[in-house]
């Protein structure tokens, strides 16, 4: 990713097809696709992903597409971030503390940080989380702690999660995950292989609850860290 040094008020609102006007098409279309949160459709709007993606791929951000973010990584297309965002928070107005497993470029952790109290952000990818806290921290998202780590573990220190969101697929729920959930909190995760399916978790007073959703592509989750 590229260095913006200042980013300018101007930058961030974006021009021509990174404007306002080209992002409100997007989010139309979202909403006819389903996705029903107002607040999500805003943010959709208002967060800026042409600052996150790859240089030279910015005239493309406001497509409804998945694009390369560097070591081989994708950013989800808008409306799988939006869907998963909208599932995270079920009716839940705002949550405490979020964990999201694979920070990427950093695109999914600015929208949690606007409907968390505190977003934890678990990447094995140095270089990526390292290019991702800069842009977050220069665009002003304070609430936002960061580790270069193996997501299968989770983050135990600060459980239990009202919401833990994953953007990478392994091939099984990892128990480790579920079990740092808060009563009522959810976890969001694609699983499989070559086949995926979106899941979510429920943790219940009594045990969990886990239903399927649509099918998905996510890059696999990988063990250990890089
Ligand atoms: N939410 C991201 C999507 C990034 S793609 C965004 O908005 O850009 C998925 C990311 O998950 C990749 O950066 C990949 O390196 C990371 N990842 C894969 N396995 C992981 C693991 N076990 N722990 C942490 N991050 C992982």
């Amino acid at each position: 990713m590229k260095d913006f040094g200042e980013i300018s008020e101007q930058r961030i609102q974006g021009i021509g097809r990174t404007s306002k006007r080209t992002r409100q098409r997007l989010v139309d279309r979202l909403r006819r696709e389903g996705i029903g949160s107002e607040k999500v459709l805003e943010l959709m709007l208002n967060t800026p992903r042409h600052l996150f993606i790859s240089e030279g791929l910015e005239h493309k951000a406001y497509d409804n597409t998945p694009l390369p973010i560097g070591n081989d990584q994708t950013i989800s297309q808008p409306y799988i971030v939006a869907m998963m965002t909208e599932l995270l928070l079920s009716e839940r107005e705002y949550l405490g503390k979020v964990l999201e497993i694979g920070t990427g470029c950093g695109y999914q952790s600015a929208i949690l940080s606007k409907l968390a109290k505190q977003v934890y952000s678990i990447e094995r990818i140095r270089e990526l989380q390292f290019d991702a806290r800069r842009l977050l921290t220069q665009l002003g998202y304070r609430n936002i702690k960061y580790m270069n780590g193996d997501g299968f573990q989770g983050w135990t220190t600060y459980q239990p999660y009202d919401g833990i969101i994953v953007t990478a697929a392994p091939s099984e729920i990892p128990q480790s995950l579920i079990k740092q959930l808060a009563i009522g909190g959810r976890l969001v995760i694609p699983v499989g292989n070559a086949e995926q399916t979106l899941r979510v978790v429920t943790r219940t007073r009594t045990g969990f609850r886990e239903n399927t959703h649509v099918a998905v592509r996510f890059v696999p989750m990988l063990q250990g860290r890089a």
